[in-house]
């Protein structure tokens, strides 16, 4: 029961302290900052939870400076120093759990449960990031050559990388990257999405407490503007995106017009995922799954279920029983723990997600909506949503929210779907529910996606173990939390040597 581990209920007595409306102290490194002191508000509430300072262009070349000056020393300290300096900051992050999912719920209105495996997962990929460091980057490799030469192959950092994140996950993809980049031995300029600023001091401050060189990864509060003049610096050498598809692209145009080096990109964008399920499927599995994929962290995952399809066979009886769980799930305050459905992040995105309900209302899908209890009117919340459609080609683009659409489709056409799933051009996830095995392997044949769930639920992904990330429209790849991901970083250096002379 995802809802209701046991350690709930001790972490719900620590948090007790942080509940009692505690101020969030300002983190010390935006003092340090000169730019305009912009107001951060509760998703749940438009209450204001605490300041950010933007950094403006005096700030941005300042911070630049010393990463370019700190990057040979932070590159030479080696592999097995490093990652102790990540194991130590995974240590604090980790003792700090409280703090953390009590800021992601005010920050980023996150339930309790999503605030646990926030922290989790950022920890997880500090410890698995500081493993690839001692083992990538330690004594170098000797290469195969000639009688008389020898050749040794070395990993060394690129130089400076920005890290721009989202605030669906504010401390794991926060965190995640900058702890790879640093990883490889590269200095870091992170800069947090605006929503989420707070949760993202903390971290850095911590790290810093961790013993990790303030020059070496250093916070850039701000806006797309900030993260904008960050990618279009020439002293950049490379960028860890994730976030929507076309702030991947603006970010790919900006690298491109630059002077000077050529940048890497590394980006994890947007998804348009779907589930199929066949007549084999077991209904309550199918049920439970397809409520926690799409309406889970109120949708607000790039692996959520946006388009389900169902075989017409089976369709009415599915769709019933997933109305039932739909219509149980607990829309309210994410500090309850009772809550499945939380608010979504701010007014932008919900009016986003109601221009999308009513489009579709004036197309004449079907639609059924949640009622929204009374204490959720202030709150920027969004009842969840499930339309009919007829395919996944009547969506242009991704629904961030706790919004499912439903297709059916007839028995041997599944060829058919697929081939519109994969003109979508997005391939992040898909979720098949099917209890035939040539059915799964031509599914996994067929889908151009990074994860392909079968008969579970279509979102998580545990660092080590289900590398995650997209292609096409989705992401460059390679995976975050997987063993290619870090040597992206990083940049290949050989030496040969006459030993003969
Ligand atoms: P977003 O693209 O609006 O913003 C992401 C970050 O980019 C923010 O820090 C923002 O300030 C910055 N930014 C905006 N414009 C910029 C520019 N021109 N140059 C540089 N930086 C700029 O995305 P979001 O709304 O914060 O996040 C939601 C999106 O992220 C969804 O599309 C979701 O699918 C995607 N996402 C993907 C993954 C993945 O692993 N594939 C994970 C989480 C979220």
């Amino acid at each position: 029961d995802l809802a209701h581990p046991p350690e709930m209920a001790e972490l719900r007595e620590k948090l007790a302290y942080w509940r009692q409306d505690h101020p969030v102290a300002r983190p010390t490194l935006m003092a340090d900052l000169e730019g305009e002191k912009i107001e951060v508000h509760a998703p749940q509430s438009g209450k204001v939870v605490g300041h950010q300072i933007m950094a403006t262009e005096r700030d941005l070349d300042l911070a630049m400076s010393r990463a370019v000056a700190a990057q040979p020393m932070w590159d030479a300290l080696g592999g097995q120093e490093r990652a102790a300096l990540l194991i130590k900051a995974s240590d604090l992050l980790e003792e700090n759990m409280p703090r953390f999912m009590d800021l992601c719920r005010r920050e980023a209105g996150k339930t309790m449960m999503d605030g646990v495996l926030e922290v989790r997962e950022a920890v997880d990929f500090l410890r698995y990031y500081a493993c690839e460091a001692r083992m990538l980057f330690g004594a170098p490799q000797p290469l195969p050559g000639p009688t008389g030469e020898q050749n040794l192959l070395r990993l060394h950092g690129r130089g400076v990388f920005a890290t721009i994140s989202p605030w669906n996950f504010p401390l794991a993809i926060f965190m995640g990257p900058a702890a790879a980049a640093l990883a490889a031995g590269n200095t870091v300029l992170a800069k947090p999405a605006e929503q989420t600023p707070l949760i993202a001091a903390l971290a850095i401050d911590l790290c810093h407490e961790a013993g990790i060189p303030k020059d070496v990864l250093q916070l850039v509060p701000g806006d797309g503007k900030v993260g904008a003049a960050l990618t279009s610096d020439p002293r950049i050498t490379g960028v860890a995106f994730t976030g929507s598809t076309n702030t991947a692209h603006a970010i790919n145009r900006s690298l491109a017009a630059r002077d000077g080096a050529i940048g890497t990109l590394i980006a994890e964008t947007g998804g348009m995922n779907a589930m199929i399920v066949d007549s084999s499927a077991l209904p309550e599995q199918v049920t439970r799954d397809v409520v926690a994929s799409a309406f889970q962290s109120a949708g607000q995952r790039c692996s959520a279920l946006r388009v389900l399809y169902l075989q017409e066979d089976v369709a009415d009886e599915m769709l019933e029983m997933i109305k039932g769980a739909f219509k149980a799930l607990v829309i309210g305050d994410p500090a309850n723990l009772e809550t499945d459905v939380g608010p979504v992040i701010d007014a932008e995105a919900r009016e986003k997600l109601q221009d999308h309900v009513a489009e579709m209302i004036e197309d004449g899908f079907p639609v059924w909506r949640r009622s929204m209890p009374t204490e959720c009117e202030h709150g920027n919340f969004f009842s969840p949503t499930i339309v009919e459609i007829g395919s996944i080609l009547d969506l242009d683009e991704e629904q961030f929210g706790p919004i499912l659409h439903i297709c059916r489709f007839p028995a041997g056409s599944m060829g058919k779907v697929l081939d519109d799933i994969n003109a979508t051009g997005y391939g992040l996830t898909l979720g098949l529910h099917s209890r035939i095995d040539e059915t799964r392997h031509f599914v996994e044949a067929r889908a151009k996606v990074g994860n392909f769930y079968v008969n579970r639920n279509q979102i998580g992904a545990v660092v080590g173990s289900q590398p995650f990330g997209g292609e096409g429209l989705s992401g460059t790849g390679p995976k975050a939390g997987g063993p290619h991901y870090v040597t992206r970083f990083a940049t290949e250096r050989v030496t040969t040597i006459d030993t003969t002379a």
